[in-house]
């Protein structure tokens, strides 16, 4: 198995195999990430060698395989025909799959289009993992997302409609103090918007301001202030209240606060209670902000 650069999955894809479809990011601007910013630059992988990839795993793993993640920052870039055979040949290999997923950037959804994604669904693939990080427009341009809300419902709502699982990811601090609570509001409201064409599953990240990154250098310029565990409570308190759902919360990671899962919208009185109950809780009884340690 060949993996080149930075190797990253979503928590919910810890027991699938990966194989590399595609190398780094299309967009690499995205002011809080460091992940792919000393490369390796953005390729996609020839469809000959993700096949080999495929049948080594096979010849090692066997047929058992369940789940298959293709990961870098935007495997939805690739051209959807190159996609859908990958995906085609992989439920082959292993005929008891039960899921194909990716990340995939909102540029990536549209530019396959509703046929596409309806190509890349009838193939096998099953979950796209996108991250909104915020639906706030101010806030979008500021981290240099390269999208607006109006692509991210259009997007959403599109891959909801082929058919496609959407595992949506929101970065909670990530507007600071003043502009928290519109973050939150606009957040939801593109969540909502989304939502309309079918269920989903929202995600919460924290903010954490990493090395290498031009947020962690606008902190240290004194041109950014991160939220408190308060604050960024509160706003997770303000998107939760927001939410109409059908949909299934999940905060399953480490930059969190407080750890969060549950249905909106039966579980929201719980989950706003253990939101009330964190934010009474003092400083020391919360992580470090990590800032630029990371
Ligand atoms: S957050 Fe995602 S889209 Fe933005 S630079 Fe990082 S990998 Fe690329």
């Amino acid at each position: 198995m060949r993996y080149e650069g930075p190797i990253y999955r979503p928590p919910s894809e810890a027991d699938s195999l990966l194989v590399q479809a595609t190398v780094g990011c299309p967009h690499n601007k995205c002011s809080f990430c460091m992940t792919y910013k000393k490369g390796p630059p953005f390729r996609v992988r020839p469809v000959s060698e993700i096949l080999e990839d495929l049948t080594e795993a096979r010849r090692e793993l066997g047929p058992g395989v369940h789940t298959l993640f293709f990961p870098a920052g935007d495997s939805l870039a690739m051209p959807t025909e190159e996609l859908a055979q990958i995906c085609a040949e992989a439920h082959k290999l292993f005929p008891h799959m039960e899921r194909i997923t990716v990340y995939a950037g909102v540029k990536s959804i549209l530019k396959h289009g509703a046929e596409g994604l309806r190509r890349l669904k009838a193939a096998g693939l099953m979950r796209l993992h996108v991250g909104l990080e915020s639906g706030h427009d101010p806030t979008l341009l500021r981290v240099k997302k390269g999208v607006t809300s109006a692509q991210q419902i259009q997007a959403g709502r599109m891959a909801l409609e082929a058919g496609l699982e959407l595992s949506l990811y929101v970065m909670l601090g990530l507007a600071g103090p003043d502009e928290s609570q519109a973050h939150a509001k606009a957040t939801a409201e593109v969540v909502n918007a989304i939502n309309q064409a079918g269920a989903l599953t929202l995600r919460l990240r924290t903010l954490l301001p990493k090395i290498n990154t031009l947020l962690l250098h606008q902190i240290n310029k004194g041109r950014f202030t991160l939220c408190t565990p308060q604050q960024t409570l509160a706003e997770a308190g303000a998107i939760i209240a927001a939410l109409t759902g059908p949909l299934s919360l999940h905060s399953d990671h480490y930059t969190n606060h407080l750890n969060l899962a549950g249905r909106i919208p039966q579980d929201r009185d719980r989950l706003m209670g253990q939101i009330e109950a964190a934010g009474r809780l003092p400083r020391d009884a919360f992580r470090a902000d990590f800032v630029g340690t990371q």
